[in-house]
């Protein structure tokens, strides 16, 4: 029996390019911040799926948001996947397991002449009630993302900030808490949280906030009773929890609100003075990222000899992987970093 011909390094076959990752003998990118003629998409977060792509190929999930969120210019062609469907693409075997970051959120796994890589997009290892949990995979590159790659980031259980804003509206009734969550995975999972702590009343929701949620609900998230937090309702809302973007909550609209608590969600909540700077009177540290802790223990679950990290800290997780023996290298990725509204809402 002879010996299997040396897997070719996924370096030789997953490059940086212009328009982001391409994997070239399967002829498409992943995540491309250009249109292209064939895209794979780990989710509809906008860094991450752009507009104008001939195909596309996600969750069919993610591809429901795509479409809520740009409508016709979409894409021109979609290929839905379920978890673990293998596609073709050239030589290259492809396919998607879920990457625990919002709804439908997907790695791309990628195997080509018996070498594999993993691309996870955003993902977090925390469970969350909106989508499914992360899986890992292992592989010879594992490609993550790196938004909390700092030792000071460890999020606390969803559960216990969840926790401190129903103490808050209790010892305020007649105070409404209006917390800011951008739009899409971050408001859907502090309503089912808040759901899940018993709080069945309605929840209140900014207008920018209802069509993400409405996908949800189309794809069989319950969200329970939500209602337009409009001006008109301003009575109503004396004790009631309102959610709304991060832009909205130190804004004229959220200086109708009676006397407002205003909170906001974000892994980045556990720097005090980003709470401070944006008048954060409740700082809820809830990430749809993985912290520190958990992009370590990843690594070491996926088991890969080789990691390539993106749109973050990566010096501190490639210093702390090469003291385990994992080589590291920052991917010099233009275009990702942040959902719709800036860095300090991300998170
Ligand atoms: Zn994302
Ligand atoms: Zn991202």
């Amino acid at each position: 029996m002879g010996r299997m011909a040396a897997a070719p390094h996924p370096e030789t076959w997953l490059k940086v390019t212009p328009h982001g990752l391409c994997c070239a003998p399967g002829g498409f990118f992943i995540d491309p911040t250009r249109a292209v003629d064939r895209a794979f998409v780990t989710h509809a977060h906008s860094d991450h799926a752009r507009p104008g792509h001939r195909a596309v190929a996600a969750s069919p999930a993610t591809l429901a948001l795509m479409r809520a969120r740009m409508g016709e210019g979409a894409f021109q062609e979609s290929q839905p996947l379920a978890w673990g469907e293998r596609v073709r693409m050239g030589e290259v075997t492809v396919w998607l397991e879920p990457a625990g970051h919002v709804l439908g959120s997907a790695q791309v796994a990628m195997e080509y002449r018996g070498s594999r890589a993993v691309v996870s997009g955003d993902y977090k290892r925390h469970p969350d009630p909106t989508c499914d949990p992360f899986v890992p995979v292992p592989c010879d590159v594992f490609v993550t993302e790196a938004t909390f790659a700092l030792p000071v980031f460890r999020h606390p259980e969803p559960d216990e900030e969840i926790a401190r804003l129903l103490a808050s509206v209790r010892l305020f009734p007649e105070r409404t808490h209006v917390v800011g969550c951008y739009s899409l995975g971050k408001t859907q999972r502090l309503i089912a949280l808040l759901r899940r702590a018993g709080w069945d009343g309605p929840i209140w929701l900014h207008g920018a906030l209802a069509p993400m949620c409405a996908v949800y609900e189309a794809q069989g998230v319950a969200l329970g009773d939500l209602r337009p937090a409009t001006v008109a309702a301003k009575a109503a809302l004396a004790g009631a929890i309102v959610l709304a973007p991060p832009g909205a909550i130190a804004d004229r609209w959220a200086r109708r609100l009676a006397d407002p608590v205003v909170g906001l969600a974000s892994g980045w909540m556990r720097v005090r003075q980003r709470a401070k700077s944006r008048g954060v009177e409740l700082p809820l540290v809830i990430s749809d990222h993985a912290d520190w802790d958990e992009l370590n223990a990843t690594l070491d679950e996926v088991g890969a000899p080789e990691v390539w990290v993106t749109h973050g800290r990566e010096e501190a997780l490639i210093h702390a992987a090469a003291q385990r023996g994992i080589h590291g290298r920052a991917l010099r990725l233009v275009g990702y970093g942040d959902e719709d509204d800036g860095e300090a809402e991300a998170g």
